[in-house]
């Protein structure tokens, strides 16, 4: 964008990486919807137009290690435009998707104050979903989820935080509070942040305090669920919480987080009673809402939405009444698609499918429904160690596995899916010396990192009022944080 554009409200035409006579196709986010639709259409006879809000592609299954120093940002979030800059149809827009309007067929983004407007022939919606906290939105500033690069800094930096600041306290009380992690959802994420928190502790830093034993830190995995992992049931749930158990996390099933402060969490158990876990970091992986730009499609075309906000859409992934609107991904609730990569992967190839065979002039009402081939999951539990479900096509059985092979499963997988043959090769020679040492090179921490959020929070509290985000007064004020 041309910075002599004019900027305050009056919104500006995207470029188009086009003449502008051709079908123009708008794809909304970068994750691994927008990234397969637009890649997708590197040779089709459109124009396409990403509008992000992030200036990379972001490999969110690997956010945990970035987040417990195992790989640096960079390795799992390449720059969007620098991946597409070969594909001369496509223009990259920086900006934050504020209006869809699907009568006048135009996406209205905005970066800063710089309000842009992009037109429209096919649109295709992967804005992804956001962190649910159930209702309980105050927790976000006692436990971040793990949804971006800037959560899983923040994580770093809470987490090294905490036992930096164990270190300087004499006194036994505070030191327990701050070697207490807690990480609620024992879901994918939620055991392997609670499995990696505990490797470190245990191993990477082991030895590196004078007045501390890191190995003595708790790691508690709790969740309101009765099992770990609960979509791979049996045995690889059993088998997973006791590989995570001898590992030294505590795990704590049919635990429901009720409140939550700066200094710690109050679970309600099954029996109804009520207990306090003192922990100063804790880490939030326990639900998902989907983007608020679902609601905006459901207000104008009449399309329902799940209970999590998804939208349910046609069986050619498009919403009542537009033919041309599609929604891929953790956006869009389709029966037995779960919010998995490959989702949303699958969802953007039919879609761009659909749309290349409209331009040879398919009638949209021939489509065939989007059919979805789960290919399985898998979850890391420790070094070495992974559970995998893999379905056996046309029959309702899988394939259970776990342990070694499970693992190395895993890592071809996702070395496979990551973007960029230099970001494989650098997380591949990272992997080998964080697996086969105690090292791990990630692991520096900035003030921004850890304070970013809150100076953020407090300026929100200023100017910008957040609904449901109370200043908490039992939390130390940033500046005492900062000097602790
Ligand atoms: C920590 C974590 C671990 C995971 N592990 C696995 C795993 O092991 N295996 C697996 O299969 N799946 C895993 N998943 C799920 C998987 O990452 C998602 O299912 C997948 O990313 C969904 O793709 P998507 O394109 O729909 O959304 P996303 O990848 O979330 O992308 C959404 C995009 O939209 C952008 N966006 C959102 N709102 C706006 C807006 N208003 N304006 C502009 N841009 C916007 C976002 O910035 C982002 O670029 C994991 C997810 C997380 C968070």
């Amino acid at each position: 964008m041309n910075d002599d554009q004019p900027v305050d409200d009056q919104p500006i035409e995207a470029p188009i990486g086009g003449d502008g006579a051709r079908h123009r196709v708008v794809i909304i986010g970068s994750g691994f919807g927008g990234l397969t639709a637009a890649r997708q259409l590197a040779k089709a006879d459109v124009d396409v137009t990403v509008i992000a809000r992030t200036t990379h592609h972001l490999f969110q299954p690997l956010l945990y290690q970035v987040a417990t120093g195992l790989i640096s940002e960079g390795q799992i979030a390449p720059a969007l435009r620098v991946v597409l800059r070969k594909q001369g149809n496509t223009t990259v827009v920086l900006g934050e998707v504020e209006t869809i309007d699907l009568q006048r067929r135009s996406v209205t983004s905005r970066l800063l104050e710089r309000v842009t407007e992009t037109p429209f022939d096919s649109l295709i919606v992967a804005a992804g979903a956001d962190q649910s906290y159930f209702g309980n939105d105050q927790f976000a500033e006692y436990a971040p989820g793990l949804k971006t690069i800037d959560d899983a800094l923040e994580l770093r930096g809470r987490i090294l935080g905490a036992f930096e600041q164990a270190e300087l306290s004499d006194d036994p009380d505070e030191r327990a509070r701050l070697l207490t992690f807690v990480v609620v959802g024992a879901g994918a994420t939620g055991v392997e942040m609670a499995g990696q928190i505990a490797e470190m502790a245990t191993k990477t830093l082991r030895g590196s305090f004078r007045n501390i034993d890191p190995t003595e830190s708790r790691v508690i995995l709790l969740d309101a669920a009765p099992a770990v992992l609960p979509p791979y049931g049996g045995k690889l749930s059993r088998r997973a919480a006791k590989r995570l158990a001898k590992n030294g996390v505590e795990i704590q099933l049919g635990a429901m987080v009720v409140d939550m402060d700066y200094h710690g969490l109050v679970v309600k158990d099954q029996d109804g009673t009520t207990r306090r876990i003192e922990s100063q970091c804790k880490v939030w992986s326990a639900g998902v809402a989907a983007s608020p730009l679902g609601r905006q499609l459901a207000e104008q075309s009449g399309v329902e939405l799940d209970r999590a906000g998804r939208v349910k859409v046609g069986g050619d992934l498009t919403v009542t009444g537009h033919p041309n609107v599609f929604v891929v991904g953790d956006l869009m609730a389709v029966d037995g698609v779960p919010g998995m990569a490959q989702g949303a992967i699958q969802g953007a190839k039919y879609a761009t499918a659909a749309i290349r065979a409209g331009l040879r002039g398919a009638d949209p009402a021939s489509r065939k429904p989007f059919s979805y081939w789960d290919k399985g999951s898998m979850a890391t539990i420790a070094r070495f160690s992974a559970v995998a479900k893999i379905p056996i096509p046309g029959t309702s059985r899988s394939i259970e596995f776990s342990g070694f092979v499970a693992w190395l499963g895993w890592l071809f997988l996702h070395l496979l899916y990551l973007v960029g043959f230099r970001n494989r090769f650098t997380t591949l020679v990272d992997w080998f010396f964080a697996f086969t040492s105690r090292s791990r090179t990630q692991l520096a921490i900035t003030e921004q990192q850890v304070f970013a959020r809150n100076a953020i929070g407090v300026l929100d509290s200023l100017g910008r009022p957040r609904e449901g985000s109370q200043p908490d007064e039992s939390a130390p004020r940033l500046e005492e944080r900062q000097s602790a």
